[in-house]
């Protein structure tokens, strides 16, 4: 099949020289996700030979210090012991350290002073990754504009979260757009940089024989889980401001129902995709105060044990007795187009469960008759499962006869894909495709404004109608599958959750 013209690298060629600044360059962010993922991209020669990353915090350090920091996180979070020295010296070099309070108007002239003493300054491709609070967003686009640093060539990335609601949603993208043009703003959602989530569209949309399937004629129903065995962790601030639903659900889990549920694009290709997704938020049956009582569950966990290790409470942990705040969230929704109606999606996600697993399954029909009355053993219906993390692989779920004389004795089996094995390849982590495609200007993994506003308005009645009835969260004990009023929500359509995979 001839590779896209849009997502070719011809149509997107590698930039001769980047500059990429990340404000935010001491962070977490910076120091477990970003510098890791450049090192990969530099040892395989991916990024432009000249290449600057320029960290900017209000730290006071030169840049080897920063190199030093640097040189600390690739060993604690990077590929450890299989590290190529000459590949991070590599990198090391690449990397200067701005002092910059970028609320301090009288601060800027360093950066500006760094970003321009290129000759080649206009041909340039700047990255501007805001791996900083959002509160810090506007300051920072505004001074980059004013500082004409924020013209083409030049992309910013913004990461989760785009507001917390529809309204500060908007503002972010306000504040945003105002400097930079939607064609140069990219919001990561690191899901859609997974292999796994790739593959994806690729098994939809390469293969023939799912095509005809994938529809309520002859799909049951789909499930999408996304659940972590952490707390929140040192993250309880923000957490308990977000929850779930905003953390997990409105980003996530919904960008993960649009690759299953949209319609096939014109080409995977500049706004194909993101058109079709947007079809696919704007086509969720919206949700009444009733339907929220009835479709969502809501849970926290108490103190429990995960992974034989006993863990606290979320009200011990972030120190909240009060908090309404939930770690789990199960629900069912239907996608109202032709393709889907009638057929029901179900997603949780949760904090503190027993795996840790990323999965969807698609769970097909019955077979319309029964044309074996006399059969033994056990039979299940047909799915599709996808393993997004850890693991990455693919179920298919048949049904086969057990080998034997006499009847028919049958047995679930499954046709099985896994990345590792298939592949015999290391699986690159989702920053490394992400930042690669940023450097190239490639938009399709990324979430466009009026995605990530479609998603916003979806989630806003479910978080509106829960601040006014003030209930609290069902409990549910960490290192379970959740509270069981989550169960009930599927049970009660005669179906199940799927059991996840066998590690
Ligand atoms: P973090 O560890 O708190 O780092 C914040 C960074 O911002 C530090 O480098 C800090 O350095 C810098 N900073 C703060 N105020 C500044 C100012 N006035 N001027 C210049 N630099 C300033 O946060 P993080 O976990 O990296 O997260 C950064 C953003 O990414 C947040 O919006 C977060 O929600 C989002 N995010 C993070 C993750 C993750 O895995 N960590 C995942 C998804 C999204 P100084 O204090 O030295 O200035």
């Amino acid at each position: 099949m001839p590779l896209s013209r849009a997502t070719s690298p011809a149509s997107h060629p590698l930039p001769e020289r980047c500059d990429f600044t990340v404000f935010g360059g001491t962070g977490d962010l910076a120091l477990r996700k970003l510098l890791p993922a450049l090192y990969q991209c530099d040892l395989e020669g991916r990024l432009p030979d000249d290449t600057r990353v320029v960290a900017v915090s209000r730290a006071s350090y030169d840049d080897e210090g920063y190199r030093s920091l640097a040189r600390a996180a690739l060993a604690e979070h990077g590929p450890g012991d299989e590290q190529d020295p000459a590949a991070v010296e590599r990198l090391l070099g690449r990397l200067h350290h701005v002092t910059l309070d970028v609320t301090d108007e009288h601060d800027w002239h360093h950066l500006y002073g760094v970003l321009k003493d290129r000759e080649e300054f206009a041909s340039t491709v700047r990255v501007f990754y805001l791996a900083v609070a959002p509160r810090l967003y506007e300051t920072i686009c505004d001074h980059l504009g004013r500082g004409g640093l924020a013209a083409e060539p030049a992309r910013v990335v913004l990461e989760k979260p785009i507001g917390h609601d529809l309204a500060s949603a908007r503002q972010v993208n306000d504040v945003v757009g105002g400097v930079f043009d939607e064609s140069q703003i990219f919001r990561i959602d690191h899901y859609l940089g997974k292999e796994s989530v790739q593959n994806l569209l690729v098994t939809r949309f390469a293969n023939t024989f799912l095509e005809p399937l994938w529809n309520s004629q002859w799909v049951d129903h789909v499930q999408i889980t996304v659940s972590e065995t952490l707390g929140v962790g040192d993250r309880g601030a923000y957490y308990d401001q977000a929850g779930a639903l905003r953390d997990m659900v409105q980003n996530h889990l919904l960008q993960l129902l649009c690759l299953v549920a949209m319609e096939p694009p014109i080409e995977v290709g500049r706004e194909d995709v993101r058109d079709e997704k947007l079809k696919v938020l704007q086509a969720l049956a919206p949700m009444t105060p009733e339907d929220v009582d009835r479709d969502i569950v809501r849970g926290r966990y108490r103190a429990g044990h995960v992974e034989g290790e006993s863990v606290p409470s979320y009200a011990d942990e972030v120190g909240a007795d009060e908090s309404l705040t939930e770690t789990f969230v199960a629900l069912r929704t239907e996608v109202q187009n032709w393709r889907w109606a009638g057929v029901p999606f179900y997603l949780r996600t949760g904090k503190r469960m027993d795996q840790r697993l990323s999965e969807i399954a698609i769970v097909f029909k019955e077979p319309p008759t029964d044309v074996f009355p006399h059969r033994e053993g056990l039979t299940e219906p047909n799915k599709l499962t996808i393993r997004v993390s850890p693991d990455e692989g693919m179920k298919l779920h048949l049904t086969a006869k057990e080998p034997g004389p006499g009847g028919y004795r049958m047995r679930p089996v499954s046709l099985d894909l896994s990345y590792a094995t298939a592949f015999a390849k290391r699986s690159p982590d989702a920053y490394e495709r992400l930042l690669m495609d940023v450097i190239r200007g490639i938009p399709t993994l990324f979430m466009r404004r009026d995605e990530v506003e479609a998603a916003w308005a979806w989630c806003e009645p479910i978080l509106r109608h829960w601040e006014s009835t003030g209930l609290p969260p069902k409990m549910y004990p960490a290192g379970s599958q959740g509270p069981s009023a989550a169960f009930t929500l599927i049970e009660r359509d005669g179906r199940s959750w799927q059991e996840y995979l066998p590690e």
